[in-house]
């Protein structure tokens, strides 16, 4: 196999490979090309930025849900309302790195006609690394803000809480610059995504203390109360567990992920993650309710660029804290894991490698033809 190697517990892929290997894997279970090299592209490329979390990890989940009926190949958005400057979009379950690529165009498309653009996507399949979102928007000089709840995912206790109340709940945030990376704020409002809770329990980066609370209230970094007892057979599933995911920054953070709720679930009408008066679990979606502004709308010469520039350099000129260490800015932490990966490709654990080659077979691959993939 082509460049792939093994040290100890860790597979080595080269990314190429990888984005090929998930994208026939997606074009196999029935997604069109856009789509199937959409979803490689993107998870491949969660990867390549250091989120394992939201990266090829969810290939055999995706499979699943597929199979399941809880997501569907092919979809196109719906419009429920649209206007200048709002459009009100349902995602009809289709595979979020579809309807979430429609949704975006549109938030972009109104911004370069009037300045401002919103959309209010609902029942989206999973959005994957928001980031990418806002990277879209900023290669046409677009700042963009996207705040993201998941309907249908209890995973999170509210501050001084025990009990699932929450999802994990990103916040994402674009800034361009002009011929070079856009600065890329992307965080999930739980202290840790679900997914890098999955990536412990699969044997990879261990998580940080408190990252969890056990159904006796003990805050603890083993992922295992949230699976509960792992089914034979089956992907691990964050819905079993008698535990909760933490939020981020105390009452602070716990804020912001209610808001989330708020406008992703209750302003873009995805509902939001749990009701007290429901008594079956919502089905799974993303809501997402974004922001666009054209930098151009704002500036007619490059001041913006240029202040943005400045201020980068002003805020990476602090000292930093650790000897030989560096303060870096929003998104360049994988750039910089980027470049790394790309050279040395990508680490998994054995237990996720396997996992992957196990959705081959599910989707109907012989050997021959993921071999042929592999190289
Ligand atoms: P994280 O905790 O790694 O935080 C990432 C953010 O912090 C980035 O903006 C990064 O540039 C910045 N950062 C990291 N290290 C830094 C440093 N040393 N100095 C300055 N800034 C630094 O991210 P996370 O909370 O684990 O989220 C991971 C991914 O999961 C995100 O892409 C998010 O969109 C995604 N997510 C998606 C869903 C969904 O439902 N689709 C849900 C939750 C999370």
């Amino acid at each position: 196999m082509t460049g792939i190697r093994t040290e100890g517990d860790t597979v080595y892929v080269p990314p190429k490979t990888m984005q090929k290997l998930v994208t026939t894997i997606f074009a196999t279970a029935g997604c069109d090309d856009h789509e199937a090299d959409s979803i490689g592209t993107r998870l491949t490329g969660a990867n390549q930025r250091g989120h394992d979390s939201h990266g090829v990890i969810r290939t055999p989940r995706y499979v699943e849900w597929l199979a399941d009926g809880k997501v569907f190949a092919n979809r196109k958005i719906e419009m429920i309302s649209d206007s200048d400057n709002i459009a009100i979009i349902d995602g009809n379950y289709g595979f979020g790195q579809t309807v979430g690529e429609q949704t975006v165009d549109v938030g972009i498309e109104k911004a370069k006609a009037s300045g401002v653009g919103i959309t209010a996507l609902r029942n989206a399949g999973h959005l994957g690394r928001i980031g990418d979102w806002a990277e879209r928007a900023a290669e046409h000089n677009i700042v963009s803000i996207h705040m993201v709840n998941v309907r249908g995912s209890l995973l999170v206790a509210p501050f001084g809480g025990i009990d699932r109340r929450g999802s994990t709940s990103p916040f994402c945030a674009g800034i361009p610059l002009p011929g070079e990376t856009p600065i890329i704020l992307d965080f999930a409002t739980s202290l840790v995504a679900e997914g890098k809770a999955l990536v412990a329990l699969r044997g990879g980066k261990p998580l940080p203390e408190g990252a969890l609370v056990s159904d006796t209230g003990e805050l603890t970094n083993d992922p295992s109360p949230l699976y509960g007892e792992l089914e034979e057979g089956r992907y691990p599933d964050p819905n079993r567990g008698p535990g909760a995911l933490t939020g981020f920054g105390m009452h602070k953070g716990s804020g912001l992920n209610f808001l989330m709720e708020m406008m992703a679930g209750c302003l873009a009408g995805s509902g939001t993650s749990g009701s007290m008066n429901e008594e079956n679990r919502r089905k799974f979606c993303n809501g997402m309710f974004s922001m666009y502004f054209s930098v151009e709308r704002f500036h007619s010469d490059d001041w913006f660029a240029r202040e943005v520039r400045g201020y980068v350099d002003f805020v990476k000129s602090s000292r930093p804290t650790e000897a030989g260490g560096a303060v870096l800015v929003p998104g360049e932490k994988e750039q910089l894991t980027m470049a790394e990966r790309n050279k040395n490709g990508l680490p998994l654990s054995l237990e996720t490698w396997n996992d992957i080659l196990g959705a081959t077979t599910k989707v109907g691959m012989t050997e021959a033809q993921t071999n042929a993939v592999l190289g």
